[in-house]
């Protein structure tokens, strides 16, 4: 798996780092305030179980799981595999939790279902930006990093399935692009 990986983008100490810089924003933003980390399954599993351990205040979790099509690095359509249940959307605080934000499409329509199934407030909070590929206008209100326009994977993010468990990111060489 290792020798798939052409560089390192973030190592794992650079990530404990942007992750501790985020937690305390995210904790300083909702402190006496009730509010639940929605994690997007399954790329952000990895990074919202490390950020919510370095929120020292009360908070909630749920899940939700989108995908896109196809097993490329092209998204394809987006689909709603399941959302949180009423009851933990209905007048809560909600963060969405993301692992990478990318044209916008995942994170623009999970917000409008979870504000039209009558949450609170929807806020975002992600691992990476890439903000070059943006094709709708969304900022997150949490962001770890930035990234070039380049295909990354690994602390959660995957290629065709794989890699979700690199402790780091890193970027594949094209042949493992071309043969997995
Ligand atoms: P968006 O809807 O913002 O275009 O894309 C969000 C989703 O696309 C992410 O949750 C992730 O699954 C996928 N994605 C976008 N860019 C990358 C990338 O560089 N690497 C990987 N592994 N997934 C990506
Ligand atoms: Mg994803």
């Amino acid at each position: 798996m290792h020798e798939d990986i052409e560089s390192v983008l973030f190592t794992e100490s650079e990530i404990v780092a942007g992750i501790d810089r985020v937690a305390a924003s995210v904790t300083e933003a909702y402190r006496g305030r009730d509010f639940t980390v929605v994690s997007v399954l399954k790329g952000a599993c990895i990074f919202s179980s490390d950020l919510i351990r370095r929120i020292p205040i009360p908070l909630e979790l749920a899940f939700v799981s989108a995908s896109s099509y196809g097993d490329g690095t092209e998204a394809g359509e987006l689909k709603l595999n399941f959302l949180p249940t009423n009851q933990e959307i209905e007048g809560r605080n909600l963060l969405l939790v993301d692992d990478i934000l990318d044209t916008g499409n995942t994170l623009n329509r999970l917000s409008a279902a979870l504000a039209e199934r009558g949450a609170a407030e929807v806020s975002t909070c992600v691992f990476l930006d890439k903000p070059a590929r943006r094709q709708v206008d969304f900022e997150a209100d949490f962001r770890c990093f930035e990234v070039e326009d380049l295909f990354v994977v690994g602390y959660g993010l995957d290629y065709a399935g794989r890699y979700r468990n690199l402790p780091f990111v890193g970027a594949l060489h094209q042949a493992a692009l071309a043969t997995s």
